[in-house]
C-alpha cells in the first residue's frame, strides 16, 4: 500500500533522540527551548511554545486569549475536528465560516457577510480561526484587517503549513494574527511523533501559554500573588494542564527542522508533477492562490464519482484518504443544531474529495503507480 502521507526519519533524527535518552533530562530540559527557538526563528516570530499536540496548542491559544463561556469562536467546516473542539473545551460557542470553492480555505466574502450579520445581532466572535488547508495559507491580510475592524482575535490553525509562505513571508510570523499553531503528527510536514507548537509576537500571550501547558504553575515571583517564600516556592495561579512536549520529541523535531526546506521543496516538486500529469484527466486539481507558496501537506483532487474512484484506488493499493468530512456534519456537532446545507461549499467539496499520496519520501515510481491507477479508475 502506498500511503497518502508518511514521516521521513533519517539516521541523524534517530541519533538525536538516542542522545537525549542518554542525557540528564527526558522532559523539562534544554532541548524543548532549542526547538522552540528554531521554529520561531524559521517563522520570524518572537516566541514559540511547544506542547504535546497541535490540539493542545490550539487549546492553550484559546485560553491565553481568554475564550470562555458566553464567547464565540468561528472556524471552518473543512478541517480536522480539533479546530472546533478546542472552543468547546473552553466552554465557548462554536460556529463556522464556509470555505472558498476553489482554494478550500476560509472564504473572506463569507466571513464579511457573517460579521455584518453577527454585529447586527450582537453576537460577534471573540476568536476567528482560519485553517491553512492542505498547506495553503488563508488570505491572512484580509482576515487581519477584519479583525481590526470588528475586534476579534485570530488564531491560525497552520497544522498543515509549516514551511509554507504567504506574500513571501513564512507562515507563522503572526503578521496578521495573534497566535499561529503547527502540528507535528507523523503525516504532517515535520514530525515529533505527537506534538505541536504555537508562535506569537506577544510576550504576554507566550507567557500565558507556557503557564497553561504546565498546570498553571509559575516560579516567577513577578507573577505570584504576594511574595515568594524562597527558592523552592511556586504558585498555581490559574487552572492549567500537563501539555508538555518531551525532550525526545523536541530532539526529533529539532533534527527534522534541518530538512524542513527540503521536505517542502520536494512536496512542491511532486505536486507540480501531479499538476502536469493529471491535467488531461477528468478531475479538478487543487487551485493555488498566487500570493501563496503551499507546503503541500495534501494534494486533494475532486472527482465526479468519489465513492467508486476511492474504492478502485484502495483496491489498487493506493492509500487514498478524504480530508475533510465537514465538522458540522459530525453527529456530535449535528446534535448542537448544525445540519446539512449550512455550509454548502465545504459540503460540495467533501462530496467529491480524495487526497492522493503526497509526502517527501514518495518516489517517482510510486507516483507513476498512483497516476496510472487514477487514470484507470477515471476510465
Ligand atoms: C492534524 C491537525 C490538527 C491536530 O493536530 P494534532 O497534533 O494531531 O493534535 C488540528 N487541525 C488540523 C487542521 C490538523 O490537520
Amino acid at each position: 500500500m502506498i500511503p497518502y502521507g508518511r514521516q521521513d526519519i533519517s539516521e541523524a533524527d534517530i541519533a538525536a533522540v538516542v542522545e537525549v535518552l542518554r542525557s540528564d533530562f527526558l522532559t523539562q530540559g534544554p532541548v524543548v527551548p532549542r526547538f522552540e527557538a528554531a521554529v520561531a526563528g524559521q517563522c520570524g516570530a518572537a516566541h514559540g511554545v511547544a506542547v504535546n499536540s497541535a490540539t493542545s496548542a490550539l487549546h492553550i491559544a484559546c485560553m491565553a486569549l481568554d475564550l470562555g463561556p458566553g464567547d464565540i469562536l468561528w472556524t471552518v467546516p473543512n478541517t480536522f475536528v480539533a479546530s472546533a473542539n478546542v472552543g468547546v473545551y473552553c466552554g465557548a460557542d462554536v460556529d463556522f465560516v464556509d470555505t472558498d470553492p476553489d482554494t478550500y480555505v476560509m472564504s473572506v466574502p463569507a466571513l464579511e457577510v457573517k460579521l455584518v450579520q453577527a454585529e447586527a445581532a450582537g453576537h460577534l466572535p471573540k476568536i476567528v480561526m482560519p485553517v491553512h488547508f492542505a498547506g495553503q495559507s488563508a488570505d491572512m491580510a484580509a482576515i487581519g484587517a477584519l479583525a481590526g475592524r470588528y475586534g476579534f482575535s485570530v488564531i491560525e490553525d497552520a497544522s498543515h503549513a509549516i514551511g509554507a509562505r504567504y506574500r513571501d513571508r513564512p507562515v507563522g510570523n503572526c503578521a496578521h494574527s495573534d497566535i499561529c499553531v503547527f502540528s507535528f503528527h507523523p503525516v504532517k510536514i515535520i514530525t515529533t511523533a505527537e506534538g505541536g507548537l504555537a508562535t506569537t509576537n506577544n510576550p504576554e500571550l507566550a507567557t500565558r501559554m507556557e503557564l497553561h501547558r504546565s498546570h498553571g504553575i509559575t516560579r516567577d515571583p513577578a507573577r505570584m500573588a504576594g511574595d515568594s517564600e524562597g527558592g523552592w516556592y511556586y504558585q498555581m495561579v490559574d487552572l492549567g494542564y500537563n501539555y508538555r512536549m518531551t525532550e525526545m520529541q523536541a530532539a526529533l523535531g529539532l533534527s527534522q527542522m534541518d530538512r524542513l526546506d527540503a521536505f517542502v521543496a520536494r512536496r512542491n516538486e511532486l505536486a507540480a508533477c501531479y499538476n502536469r500529469r493529471l491535467a488531461d484527466l477528468p478531475l479538478t486539481r487543487p487551485a493555488q492562490h498566487p500570493e501563496s507558496y503551499s507546503s503541500y501537506h495534501l494534494y486533494p483532487i475532486q472527482v465526479a464519482d468519489r465513492a467508486r474512484v476511492f474504492a478502485d484506488l484502495r483496491q489498487a493499493g493506493i492509500g487514498v484518504n478524504v480530508h475533510y468530512i465537514p465538522v458540522h456534519m459530525q453527529p456530535y456537532w449535528a446534535s448542537r443544531s448544525f445540519t446539512e446545507g449550512d455550509f454548502p461549499n465545504a459540503e460540495q467539496y467533501y462530496a467529491h474529495a480524495i487526497s492522493i499520496p503526497l509526502y517527501a519520501g514518495l518516489n517517482e515510481e510510486d507516483q507513476d503507480v498512483v497516476i496510472a491507477a487514477l487514470a484507470s479508475a477515471l476510465g
